[in-house]
């Protein structure tokens, strides 16, 4: 659900209906890592493949990251369609939507009473209105009357044969009255361009293959509806692309595991370091990282996708 969007400096925030934009826990000291088993979700595994150093700073030391309004948006919206599909399927009329936006957003301050200096009263009419505008839209896509979903806001986690253990959130499952599995998720940027594609299509990869693994099928169709143009992204996966993804995952698995030996993390400056957080801490813009708090260990059963 995170788009890149512009942070405002000095505004931590973490809006608990859904998975932290960042990936790291608001309150949490960096460095406070032990006793966790580092699980791989997507977006970490971005991560690491745009920059090693930043997959250090979410995943290890947990540093905690601005949000930006976009962002809190998004997690307003996804509250507001997963109310949506709470209702019996006559009632998801668009009206009906549009009045489910202000008490996501009430849910989200009451959680995250932060985003009041985010998004003051000043501003607070014009942010609903375009989430509203981005539910609207949603209607440009599907009719949710006409279905039922079988799940909305999924946690999804599977290990691999080598122990990598994965993990996501899965913004909604649909199943076919014949078993077919759709897996749905919902952005509310624009269609992407390349290199958010590449990333929008990683991370539908990771969800099928997830699947997958927990149900023995193939998921026929996994779908990006994007709510900021009304477009859709449809990849229809095949098990032989799945496997072969797996070994990816694996593979990216255990670049990590490498460098989290000796902390070994190195940046990798790109034109996403415009919106990264931890610019002031990163040796490729003059900055020094806090020493490296060692991979956490993990003596329980206890887990952390990030
Ligand atoms: S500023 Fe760029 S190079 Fe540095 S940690 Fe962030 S993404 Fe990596």
């Amino acid at each position: 659900m995170s788009d890149p969007a512009h942070s405002l400096p000095g505004v931590t925030i973490t809006v608990p209906t859904h998975p932290a934009p960042g990936g790291a826990d608001a309150g949490q000291e960096p460095g406070q890592t032990r006793g966790r088993r580092l699980a791989l979700s997507p977006s970490r595994a971005s991560d690491f493949k745009q920059c090693p150093l930043l997959y250090r700073f979410r995943a290890i030391d947990r540093i905690p990251e601005t949000s930006s309004k976009a962002q809190v948006k998004g997690t307003v919206v996804h509250a507001a369609l997963e109310a949506l599909f709470a209702l019996p399927a006559d009632q998801r009329v668009p009206e009906r939507a549009g009045e489910l936006v202000e008490p996501a957003w009430e849910r989200a301050l009451a959680d995250s009473p932060d985003l009041a200096d985010l998004i003051g009263p000043d501003e607070r009419a014009k942010f609903l209105t375009e989430a509203r505008r981005l539910v609207a839209t949603y209607y440009r896509l599907e009719d949710p009357t006409r279905f039922d979903p079988e799940a909305c806001e999924l946690r999804v986690e599977t290990e691999l044969d080598d122990g990598v253990l994965l993990r996501g959130f899965v913004d909604r499952i649909d199943v076919s009255p014949t078993g077919l599995i759709r897996v749905v998720d919902y952005k509310t940027g624009r269609a992407p361009w390349e290199l958010a594609e590449s990333k929008a299509l990683f991370q539908m990869k990771f969800y099928a293959l997830v699947l997958l693994r927990t149900r023995g099928i193939v998921p026929a169709r996994l779908q990006l509806l994007y709510l900021g143009d009304g477009q859709a992204l449809t990849y229809d996966p095949d098990e032989g692309e799945l496997r072969r993804f797996e070994r990816t995952l694996s593979a990216i698995w255990q670049a990590i595991v490498e460098a989290g030996a000796e902390g070994d993390f190195r940046p990798n400056p790109g034109r996403l370091c415009d919106w990264c957080d931890h610019k002031t801490r990163c040796p490729a813009f003059g900055g020094t990282p806090p020493p490296y708090p060692g991979w956490p260990d993990v003596p329980t059963e206890e887990s952390s996708e990030f």
